[in-house]
């Protein structure tokens, strides 16, 4: 069994931090002191991907890193790592975006490449919010969506139940069918869970393919709520924070409630995930509401267990009904308690607990998994191998490598 990582080209440029390569969108990624979303992201995400892979000492456990080598020289597991240049045109946006839109998109880029060429500020920042627009930020995101494809056929087209995970940027979980905001130009997830439906692999011959997204970034998945609402044979499930919304303000707030003084405290750190709606005010966010999407919101940071429990108690069940035959994560490291920009309280045997349960719960289901958020170098190297760890290990693996995985791993058994 194989775990393929998927990185999309350009985005792990080291000089682009430093340089505006083409892929960088928005201003502040190397404008801020603090860079909150930049591509040395996914290079520290690769770099502790390589660590994982290269842990083949005789002490590490050859299972469980491979490549393991068959009595015939045949490689039975291994992690591998590859770069896709794959790149949708517009038309297959349209699978989940608004054709004007993509338009727009198309066209700001366009600008930006003249105002680059004749030497001036290539920078629109209109398009979006926290969404500016640079020469390649179209092309950038339509190969972060072109690797999400990709990871969608190495788990579909595999018949050994092989892994997938997406290292991709730009990410996409805020980008709606017709609003960027966030980083986010294309929706990533809910695009490549359309494309696993549609696909021409089907799991259950004659059926489409179920497909669940599970999106555990901080922030709500507001972009894969919009393009995937009502689509068939789709699930959206989306544990995360549920900002306050400031009723006086007409908004939601990054900020929080203090009783005593009765308002909001740093509600200067609006939410940013935010559009112009006349039901609910100038900067409110109506999220879409469908059967097919369901939230598990935590009001601020909370505990690791009362995290699991819930996933437990109440996505666990949902997806054994739901009955999937992909399962999608949506891996945004901000949830990692202690993100400055995030911080729900996940730790890292919390993603793993999270996937590799699933894999052991939904033993019919292939499952792979993409990068969305994540603002601390500290938690992209502790959470993400652990991830990674899930999706390559034989789900039945008796080895407890996690403690709290082991406490849970009875709950993800199938039932008889
Ligand atoms: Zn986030």
């Amino acid at each position: 069994m194989s775990l393929t990582i998927v990185t999309n080209e350009g985005c792990f440029n080291s000089s682009a931090i430093s340089s505006g390569d083409r892929h960088l969108g928005t201003r502040d990624r190397f404008d801020a002191s603090i860079q909150y979303d930049y591509p040395g992201k996914a290079i520290g995400c690769l770099k502790a991907a390589k660590m994982l892979q290269s842990r083949t000492g005789p002490e590490a456990s050859l299972t469980l890193y491979g490549p393991v080598v068959d009595g015939n020289g045949q490689v039975v597991e291994s992690i591998k790592l590859i770069c896709s240049s794959r790149m949708p045109d517009l038309n297959d946006l349209q699978r989940g975006h608004d054709e004007q839109y993509l338009q727009n998109l198309a066209k700001c880029a366009a600008r930006s490449k003249a105002l680059a060429d004749s030497g001036q500020d290539p920078f629109i920042s209109d398009f979006g919010k926290e969404a500016d627009i640079t020469p390649g930020t179209l092309d950038a995101a339509r190969l972060a969506v072109g690797a999400a494809y990709d990871v969608v056929d190495i788990i579909l087209e595999s018949t050994k139940g092989d892994t997938a995970f997406g290292l991709i940027w730009p990410p996409g979980h805020h980008a709606e069918s017709d609003l960027a905001m966030g980083f986010c130009y294309l929706s990533n997830a809910a695009l490549a869970a359309l494309y696993a439906r549609d696909h021409q692999v089907q799991i259950r011959p004659g059926h489409r393919n179920r497909v669940v997204v599970i999106d555990v970034d901080h922030h709500r998945g507001n972009g894969t709520a919009d393009v995937l609402a009502d689509q068939t044979d789709t699930l959206l499930i989306d544990v995360s924070y549920r900002s306050p919304y400031d009723e006086i303000r007409q908004r939601f707030t990054d900020g929080c409630y203090d009783v005593v003084q009765d308002r909001y405290l740093q509600s200067g750190n609006e939410y940013p995930y935010s559009r112009p709606d006349k039901d609910w005010g100038l900067e409110a966010h109506p999220m879409a509401t469908a059967p097919n999407i369901v939230s598990i919101e935590f009001e601020g940071e909370q505990m690791p267990d009362t995290i699991m429990e819930r996933f437990i108690g109440e996505v666990l069940p949902l997806l054994r009904d739901f009955d999937p035959d992909l399962v999608l994560w949506s891996v945004g490291l901000d949830s990692a308690m202690g993100d400055p920009i995030g911080g729900l309280g996940n730790l890292p045997s919390s993603f793993y607990t999270m996937l590799r349960g699933l894999r052991i719960a939904l033993p019919g289901a292939r499952h792979g998994g993409l990068l969305e958020g994540g603002y601390d170098e500290l938690r992209w190297f502790t959470c993400l191998p652990p991830a990674l760890m899930a999706l390559h290990e034989q789900p039945q693996d008796t080895v407890n490598r996690c403690k709290v995985f082991a406490r849970y791993r009875g709950v993800f058994e199938p039932k008889p």
